[in-house]
């Protein structure tokens, strides 16, 4: 398929939209490079960077930043902890999340050659519009399997074996964000963000921005630190009230906490 046909334009023309620019790294990419440096570059770019940051923070400790701080310093994580578990832990959990996203690609490209049952490559890129659909639909979605994967990881049938690693950190820090048995990495994790974003088909970019989006916003909620609250009433104290309490805010964007009640802002008052 010709680059004109695709975006609409004439190549010859010396207006190089970005439109373009996609439709032509998509003809000379093979679409499994493009998925898999794509993924990796968001995850690095909003994730890993940021919690590196909150990290430097967390191991030097500056009175001026612990001031910042949710819990008070005597329940913060020793640096050995930070540093080591939570870091191999995480490195461990980014290393599984590739491994099954480049397994999927030798699935789909390789073994099946049917590319159409993997995330969509498309040559053009999604309008406003359809861009912000898809990225509402996938954020819903993932609520939605989020919430309930994370209520049965509480039940104690399955808190012990899965979960609790996870609650390690009652003091999360940004390292510890997928910090996580690989069970509990795959099912809330992963599947929440690669069930919908296969389900509506949505465009790989779409695709990149909310792993972009969810990655920042976990490194935030872990941080441990008090930043902002959003127009919605989202702030890093909700989740660090679930590592804390361990039975509120097991959702991530409050919806489903609001439709069950489980939702809490503030540390109840001791009667
Ligand atoms: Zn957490
Ligand atoms: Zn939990």
């Amino acid at each position: 398929m010709a680059v004109a046909n695709c975006s609409g334009q004439n190549m010859n023309s010396q207006h190089f939209d970005l439109d373009t620019s996609w439709s032509m790294l998509v003809q000379h990419h093979p679409t499994p490079v493009i998925e898999i440096g794509g993924m990796l570059g968001t995850q690095l770019l909003t994730f890993w960077l940021p919690a590196a940051c909150f990290t430097i923070c967390d191991l030097l400790a500056w009175p001026t930043l612990q001031r910042y701080k949710i819990q008070p310093a005597n329940k913060q994580p020793d640096p050995t902890s930070i540093a080591r578990d939570a870091f191999l832990g995480s490195l461990s959990n980014q290393l599984l999340t590739t491994t099954l996203h480049a397994l999927q690609l030798l699935l789909f490209h390789v073994i099946l050659r049917r590319p159409e049952l993997g995330y969509s490559v498309a040559p053009s890129l999604p309008s406003l519009g359809v861009f912000a659909r898809d990225f509402v639909l996938c954020m819903v979605a993932r609520e939605v399997i989020y919430y309930y994967a994370h209520r049965v990881l509480h039940h104690p049938l399955f808190y012990t074996r899965f979960h609790r690693q996870h609650h390690r950190f009652r003091t999360p820090v940004a390292m510890a964000t997928l910090y996580a048995h690989p069970v509990e990495h795959i099912v809330t994790n992963i599947l929440p963000i690669a069930w919908p974003a296969r389900l509506f088909n949505v465009h790989i970019v779409t695709l990149w921005a909310f792993v972009g989006a969810v990655g920042l916003k976990a490194a935030l909620a872990h941080s441990g630190y008090r930043l902002w609250e959003t127009p919605d009433g989202w702030k890093p104290e909700v989740h660090d009230l679930h590592h804390e309490l361990m039975t509120v805010n097991y959702g991530l964007i409050g919806l489903m906490d609001r439709v069950h009640g489980t939702r809490a802002t503030e540390k109840p008052k001791k009667k």
